[in-house]
């Protein structure tokens, strides 16, 4: 296989009123290569509107880089990405693929929240002001309406009382909620967790997967890469456990947790749990 950016893909079909709607998120036999090396070796995917998924396996297995490319952080060599029915990054034009202008990526990236491991907040701007940055920038909300939603949102995660501080002042813990009410600003259609509690001391874990908790129980649309078995076991709806950028199985977590039919899975299990 060549990293071809031609792709026979199957036709979406017009949805009509009878039919369910469009997934929160659809990858599509997607391959990605840095040099030489495959990262992502065929994966398809479906999130649907409200599903928590949970992203499991092996340090380099490709678990980021398939965050990164629903993002269109990356772009995929073969394949494509949709997100709420529409296509990032690349657009269908016969057998071809497309692509998108940046202002189309970027206009279809500000529906999808992005939760990183390090919190990414920008440290020169209040907490309060992190939170209000970006539906300011994109034009959604005006700057006041802009810090009243993002006074409601740190009231969310349980931080009314740190609008003022900057991220300097704030435990790690503290500092992901932020990044997660941040997330949440833009209403997104969906919102990737990329291990979003690994870099946090053991005391301060609990308190972010409570807020992730909260959203799961709330309908949002989450795709979780975390290494926590127990909470994916409690929140998710579906488990995937990827190894050598394949999707090796998914299903619930009964299904993949508790009676894999992988050996590559049994193996991964056995050294996390
Ligand atoms: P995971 O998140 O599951 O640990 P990643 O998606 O980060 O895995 O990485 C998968 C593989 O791709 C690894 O072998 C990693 O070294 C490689 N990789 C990731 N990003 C890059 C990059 N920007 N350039 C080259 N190789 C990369
Ligand atoms: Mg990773």
């Amino acid at each position: 296989e060549t990293a071809e950016t031609v792709v026979t893909t199957k036709a979406a079909g017009p949805v009509g009123p009878a039919e369910a709607p469009p997934a929160a998120v659809e990858v599509h036999g997607v391959h990605k290569w840095y040099g030489g090396h495959r990262v992502l070796d065929g994966v398809d995917l479906t999130v649907r509107p409200g599903e928590v998924t949970a992203v499991l396996g092996p340090s380099g297995s490709g678990k980021s880089t398939l965050l990164r490319v629903i993002n269109h952080l990356e772009k995929p060599e073969i394949g494509y990405v949709s997100v709420n029915g529409e296509p990032i990054g690349v657009r269908r034009h016969g057998d071809r693929l497309r692509e998108l202008s940046e202002r189309a990526i970027l206009a279809q990236r500000s529906r999808i929240g992005f939760v990183f491991q390090n919190f990414n907040l920008f440290p020169h701007l209040t907490v309060l002001d992190n939170v209000a940055a970006a539906p300011v920038a994109t034009g959604r909300l005006s700057r006041p309406a802009a810090r009243e939603l993002a006074h409601e949102l740190l009231d969310r995660v349980g931080l009314a009382d740190k609008a003022t501080a900057y991220p300097r002042q704030l435990s790690g813990g503290q500092q992901q909620r932020v990044a997660i009410a941040r997330a949440l600003a833009l209403r997104p259609g969906v919102i990737l967790f990329d291990e979003p509690t690994s870099a946090l001391d053991p005391e301060l874990v609990g308190e972010v997967l409570a807020v992730i908790r909260n959203l799961a129980t709330s309908g949002t649309t989450l795709v979780i890469v975390t290494h926590e078995v127990g909470f994916a076991r409690e929140v998710a709806d579906r488990v995937v456990f990827i190894d050598g950028g394949r999707i090796v199985e998914q299903g619930s977590p009964a299904e993949v947790l508790d009676s894999p039919r992988h050996e590559r899975t049994r193996d991964f299990l056995s050294k996390v749990l």
